[in-house]
């Protein structure tokens, strides 16, 4: 039997008929999460084609781009940005009315950002296929699932048939070896990976995360790294599933249950890419060499340690970008002046992200003028947090504690940043304008936007590991 990879093992368990020269592969798909703004087109497509959904069993929506994070007013009306968000909202409720899909709307307590609220259900499993309206559906590769981005025409087709046109990528294994340090966390590592690597790094491959540090990493954390993989270029993300990845799976409400969890445990145990395998490329990366990592520029590719020196620009499009960002060549990016701090979206906005900002803020103060946001990324996460009196960390120190929702990392929704504005943000685009018109973002891990709301400036979060008596 030929070795496979575990992108392999995956796609060949999917694929309804193979690629030819001429005509890409059928790709059948287990799960299809839908959110407001992506999918409106799509559904009336079939209503204009007289179309039904193939399996809205196999499909799962939420709010979270277009929705407001402050509470709804005493009158009940929810504080939209504008009529497009309202309608967009309004549109899915409609939609999954008609078409009978399961929508965790406004009196859900499931309700959460698309790629924080399906593995919280246990809807993301190990070996499947998964698609998404969302370039980050990468994600939920952390579980050893396909799980690719796709645009609107593609959620048509999905909804119509189950089944994607793709073409088989190339597989690409970025192994981490060793450990990761004390104070540097997951998104550390992952901005480091793609600033090594290039933000075209991974196009043409799905990436297969490996190594020892991988293993380490919690399922909360393996999420925010396969997350960013789309930010390398890279079709998907994924990580083998392992015991890490049964125990945060276990009793989740879309889980298997009784026999079929242990039949699907052992089905899941051969998801691991076979010795002798090949990769079409590798590369290894030493986690002892991390450092927190920030970004510098308009790409997430342009990530450097936060006290090494921001390189010279080397063409056109990279001055452009420090002119954009006001950074400055041979300085680092440790102590720039913060306007903003945005914890969430669905990189960092997990229970696990919250504490770690937490932790930092606990018994501190945010800087002086600087505004801080933090946005769980679920009801769910919200219930926890609150539960565990994280909220009243963030509060005490100044900061707003908002609603679950995409919030500033698409800033569609009202929370965004002004001109100018320098905003530490524990998302995942830095591009220009994502976070407001001509506001400047700065890719960092939840610890270090923390850090540097205290500080007013880009600040290593390693010298806030201690907390501070409240
Ligand atoms: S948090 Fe940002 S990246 Fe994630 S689903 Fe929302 S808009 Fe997309």
């Amino acid at each position: 039997m030929t070795a496979k990879t575990l992108f392999e093992k995956v796609w060949d368990a999917h694929v309804v008929a193979a690629e030819s020269a001429d005509t890409p592969a059928i790709l059948y798909i287990d799960l299809h999460l839908v959110h407001e703004v992506t999918s409106p087109q799509a559904f009336s497509e079939l209503r204009e084609r007289g179309l039904k959904l193939r399996r809205p069993d196999r499909m799962l929506a939420t709010l979270d781009h277009s929705t407001p994070t402050l509470p709804a007013g005493a009158d009940g009306e929810r504080p939209y940005a504008n009529a497009e968000a309202k309608a967009q909202v309004s549109q899915l409720e409609t939609n999954c009315r008609e078409f009978g899909v399961e929508l965790h709307g406004w009196n859900s307590r499931d309700r959460g950002i698309v790629h924080v609220f399906g593995p919280e259900l246990g809807a993301t499993q190990p070996g499947m296929t998964i698609v998404c309206g969302d370039s980050h559906t990468s994600t939920h590769g952390a579980f050893g699932a396909l799980a690719f981005g796709i645009g609107t025409t593609e959620v048509g087709h999905v909804m119509a048939t189950q089944c994607l046109l793709q073409r088989k990528a190339k597989t690409l294994a970025i192994h981490v070896d060793g450990h990761l340090s004390a104070g540097v966390g997951a998104k550390d590592l992952i901005l480091h990976i793609i600033g090594e690597i290039g933000v075209d790094g991974g196009t043409g491959y799905v990436i297969e995360y490996r190594g020892d540090a991988i293993e380490q990493l919690s399922m909360e954390e393996r999420m925010t790294v396969c997350n960013m993989s789309i930010e390398a270029g890279a079709r998907a993300g994924m990580i083998a599933p392992d015991e890490t990845t049964f125990a945060w799976l276990k009793g989740r409400p879309r889980a298997p249950q009784g026999a079929a969890w242990d039949a699907a445990v052992a089905r899941w145990k051969s998801l691991r890419t076979d010795d002798g395998a090949e990769y079409d490329r590798e590369v290894r990366i030493d986690a002892s060499k991390v450092r927190p990592t920030v970004t510098y520029g308009t790409h997430p590719g342009m990530a450097i340690a936060m006290d090494k020196p921001v390189p010279a620009a080397r063409n056109a499009q990279e001055k452009r970008a420090l002119d954009y960002m006001k950074a400055e060549a041979g300085k680092p990016m440790q102590g720039t002046p913060v306007d903003v701090v945005f914890v969430g979206s669905c990189t960092n906005s997990r229970l696990s992200d919250l504490r770690e900002a937490a932790h930092v803020l606990r018994g501190r103060r945010v800087a002086d003028g600087v505004r801080m946001l933090v946005v769980p990324g679920s009801e769910a996460v919200r219930r926890d947090a609150e539960n565990e009196g994280l909220h009243h960390v963030f509060t005490a120190a100044g900061a707003e504690w908002r609603e679950p929702g995409c919030s500033m990392c698409i800033a569609m929704n009202g929370d965004f940043a002004q001109p100018g504005q320098l905003v530490v943000s524990t998302s995942n685009r830095n591009f220009e304008g994502r976070q407001g018109k001509g506001a400047r973002t700065v890719l960092a891990s939840p610890a270090t936007a923390a850090a540097s709301a205290v500080a007013g400036r880009i600040a290593d979060p390693r010298e806030y590991a201690t907390e501070v008596a409240a």
